[in-house]
């Protein structure tokens, strides 16, 4: 036992039910605002883009949810995901630190995405529908997505964000092979789309507004919902299968994480992973458990921002969620980690935040893509460069106990592989990666705009 690489389970012992963390919290999580009256929005204001069964999910206080047997099937695709003891990376950094990683970059679109992308497309279709919108940066969730409805039968339409369209056309081509129609957005099929153009034919397009024109299209037709991929407490529940499985690999492995450590950009690979070991904190049995979130200097949500209630996306159309914010115009250095540039962060995350139960820390770009080579040179693995956040605190964390001699255990989750960004890899390689730090003046511009509640 002690010996192995790799830590598995079978099929048989993978979950079958996720975890809510939701009624463990040591108190309620504020609810979503309906901007227009200052009033928590009811369930029916999600109907024109959700299924009630995911609705009901968003708000759910049973503790565990059952996998739908479908999901699970596709689920076993790539699933149950090993949990590998990184001992090439432990020898070069010559610490005592046990690091561990689950490697979720083995999935047939390459990330944690899928995950919540083929539950989310189960319910939909159940519910009827035909069609579902979304949104995508980079193109990691987009492809997801795509896969998903692929699976299950649906058509899916997502808009990208234009620079993403024009810069990375693998990511597009992925998703088209799939069978998805993929728009550079903003577009001229919508009236969000339409008004950006207004003001700057030659926009770039950001996620916000990408996701305002994703919801008009689904708001806008019948047999057609939308679906995002991040931040919303039933994706953040879908995710839990990976801290689940890890943990009952932990658990054949005899051992238990002191540190747990994942990027973030809108928190469901860190939250899936983290929350099942969260319980066991928020219970007082692992009190000194340390959970640390990493992100980039140039989207310093967690680390900057302010907590309060903001709309999810750019156009202002999403109820007001209260999480920390960087404000709904703000926006983002283009760095490679594309999936790390959200103006906010799961509402569930924040709160954690806020209670000081999970910790931040903020990277610029070239210490991650060093720690992402010393991986890739060691492990094997050319990992994305979202995942590369959680890397460097890893490798950080590691240098500690070789100064101080401690034998900690530290786990990641190994969100994705970078496969779609060796332009970013190459930029490094050649010295040409510039670093971004948001300016703190820009960061109150932008707050100062907060709606107010
Ligand atoms: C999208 C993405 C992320 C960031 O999204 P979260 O919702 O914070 O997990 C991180 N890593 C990879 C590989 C991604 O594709």
């Amino acid at each position: 036992m002690m010996d192995e690489t790799k830590i598995t389970l079978t099929e048989q012992e993978m979950p079958k039910a996720w975890y809510n963390i939701l009624p463990d919290l040591p108190r309620p999580l504020d609810p979503p605002l309906n901007p227009a009256t200052g009033q928590p929005i009811g369930p029916e204001a999600l109907t024109p883009i959700f299924p009630m069964a995911l609705i009901m999910q968003e708000v759910s206080q049973e503790r565990w949810i059952e996998i739908p047997e479908p999901v699970r099937k596709v689920y076993t695709l790539w699933r149950p995901t090993p949990l590998i003891r990184a001992r090439r990376l432990e020898q070069a950094l010559d610490t005592p630190a046990k690091i561990y990683y689950k490697w979720e970059g083995g999935s047939p679109p390459g990330s944690h995405k899928p995950n919540t992308a083929v539950a989310q497309v189960f319910y939909n279709k159940e519910a009827g529908v035909k069609r579902l919108t979304t949104e995508t940066g980079a193109g990691q969730w987009g492809s997801a997505l795509a896969f998903a409805c692929r699976l299950f039968g649906l058509e899916s339409t997502v808009y990208m964000v234009r620079v993403s369209y024009e810069q990375k056309p693998y990511r597009r081509v992925l998703m088209e092979s799939w069978g998805a129609t993929v728009f550079p957005s903003p577009t001229d099929k919508t009236n969000a789309g339409r008004n950006i153009l207004k003001a700057d034919p030659n926009s770039p397009g950001s996620l916000g507004i990408a996701i305002s024109e994703a919801i008009e299209d689904a708001a806008t037709h019948d047999d057609t919902n939308y679906s995002l991929g991040s931040v919303l407490n039933h994706v953040l529940l879908h995710q839990t299968i990976v801290g689940l499985e890890a943990k009952a690999q932990f658990e054949k492995a005899g051992d238990y994480p002191d540190i747990l450590v994942g990027c973030v950009g809108g928190g469901s690979n860190f939250s899936g992973f983290a929350f099942p070991f969260v319980q066991d904190k928020l219970k007082g049995e692992r009190k000194d458990l340390r959970v640390i979130a990493a992100e980039p200097t140039a989207c310093p949500t967690l680390t900057k921002g302010m907590y309060a209630y903001d709309f999810g996306d750019t156009a202002k159309t999403t109820p007001l969620l209260k999480m920390y914010t960087l404000g709904s115009d703000f926006i983002p250095a283009p760095i490679h980690a594309g999936g790390l540039r959200y103006h906010g962060d799961a509402p569930l995350l924040c709160f954690l935040h806020k209670e000081g139960v999970i910790e931040a820390v903020a990277y610029h770009q070239n210490p991650i893509f060093e720690a992402a080579l010393t991986f890739a040179r060691t492990e094997g693995i050319l990992p994305a460069p979202e995942t590369a956040h959680a890397i460097r605190t890893v490798i950080d964390e590691a240098l500690k106990c070789k100064a101080s001699g401690e034998q900690k255990v530290i786990a990641f989750n190994c969100s994705g592989h970078g496969h779609f960004d060796l332009g970013a890899y190459e930029a490094y390689l050649a010295g040409k990666l510039p670093d971004f730090e948001y300016p703190e003046a820009k960061i109150q511009e932008s707050l100062a705009r907060l709606p107010k509640v």
